[in-house]
């Protein structure tokens, strides 16, 4: 990534690199100030000294791609009509997979702890921890937006990174080519923050991203669903506005709760009516995930069955959602066409 930036912060996410040099240096802080003097008090180096110590700050993002039979067996195990139906192999197999690429994140990590790195995995544990030790509570909760444990946006990171894209379900997957087929990933996501004193590199080399200018503007239209130019949209995973096809929807169809319908624009990018009359859901023009819908029925359903898990979308999407083969063969190309800064 590129260099450490003293203004950390990106509009409503309440977490970025200057909240995570705090974390990591508060638990790191010792009775010997920035000068080497002993005191009295422990002291955390500011990010002024990070700005000063480190040149660059790398973020690695990773994926564990659920096993495909898996989500298979789910769906054949969910009626195609209907608001019932849950599996609790596929609930399982998500705390394990997440258990799994968790823990490889840490163990990655201290690999790459140095004298000459400040090294922060933000797996689920840190994520969580950042937000009772380096956000302030104003800037938590609803004051942020709803989220899970923590307001650290792993799937946003993962997007910038070129590791996904997001669909039009918010939910961020990956397509490649494989065997001459498109092929989609889907898992958790996670990542590591390494600040260090290498060259920031510009020039694609060792497969680093460079979050240039172009590049961010390029993965702000991809996700943005009411942007129907073809040009962009040629290049998107997610196939819901057509190209040469009839778009997709599975997500949105499959959705027991109706909020995913609740959520996207008509696969004309306009805004219905009903959801135009939802003001309070708009943020900046963009409209909000409605997480009120999903999480209450799952939530409902949790506390009567606890292995009760939905996931509809995300196993719908990863088994049986239209796939674009010039997306998955040219996204790549464009990502490191306009990763790369030619000085
Ligand atoms: S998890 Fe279930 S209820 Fe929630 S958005 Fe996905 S399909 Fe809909
Ligand atoms: S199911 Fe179809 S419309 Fe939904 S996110 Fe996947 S590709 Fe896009």
């Amino acid at each position: 990534m590129g260099r450490v930036k003293k203004s950390g912060r990106c509009r409503l996410v309440s977490c970025w690199v200057r909240d995570i040099w705090e974390f990591y240096s508060f638990r790191k802080r010792e009775s010997v100030d920035e000068y080497g003097r002993q005191t009295i008090f422990q002291i955390s180096p500011s990010f002024d000294f990070a700005l000063k110590h480190y040149s660059r700050a790398l973020i690695i993002s990773v994926m564990l791609p659920f096993s495909h039979e898996v989500i298979e067996d789910y769906m054949q195990r969910i009626p195609k009509e209907g608001k019932q139906g849950s599996s609790h192999l596929f609930g399982r197999m998500f705390k394990e997979v997440d258990l799994m690429i968790d823990k490889a994140t840490v163990r990655t990590a201290i690999h790459l702890v140095s004298d000459d790195t400040a090294v922060v995995p933000l797996d689920y544990e840190n994520c969580k921890n950042i937000f009772t030790e380096a956000i302030p509570l104003m800037h938590q909760g609803a004051s942020h937006g709803l989220c899970k444990e923590g307001n650290y946006p792993q799937k946003s990171v993962a997007v910038l990174m070129g590791l996904g894209q997001f669909g039009v379900s918010r939910i961020v997957f990956r397509d490649e080519i494989a065997d001459g087929k498109v092929e989609r990933l889907v898992g958790p996501l996670y990542s590591i923050v390494m600040f260090d004193k290498d060259d920031i590199v510009k020039d694609g080399r060792e497969g680093i991203i460079y979050p240039s200018k172009d590049w961010r503007s390029f993965l702000f239209r991809l996700s943005d669903f009411t942007d129907t130019d073809p040009e962009i949209n040629k290049y998107r995973f997610c196939t819901y506005i057509p190209h040469e096809d009839e778009g997709c929807g599975k997500c949105i169809r499959c959705c027991p709760s109706g909020a995913q319908l609740n959520s996207a624009p008509a696969q004309n990018g306009k805004f219905t009516q009903h959801l135009v009359q939802q003001s309070h859901r708009f943020w900046e023009r963009k409209l909000q995930f409605d997480f009120g819908r999903c999480f209450e029925e799952s939530e409902q359903m949790k506390s009567l069955f606890p292995e009760w898990s939905c996931s509809r979308c995300v196993s719908c999407c990863a088994i049986e959602g239209n796939r674009r083969k010039y997306a998955a063969d040219h996204f790549y190309k464009k990502m490191f066409e306009l990763t790369r800064i030619r000085e």
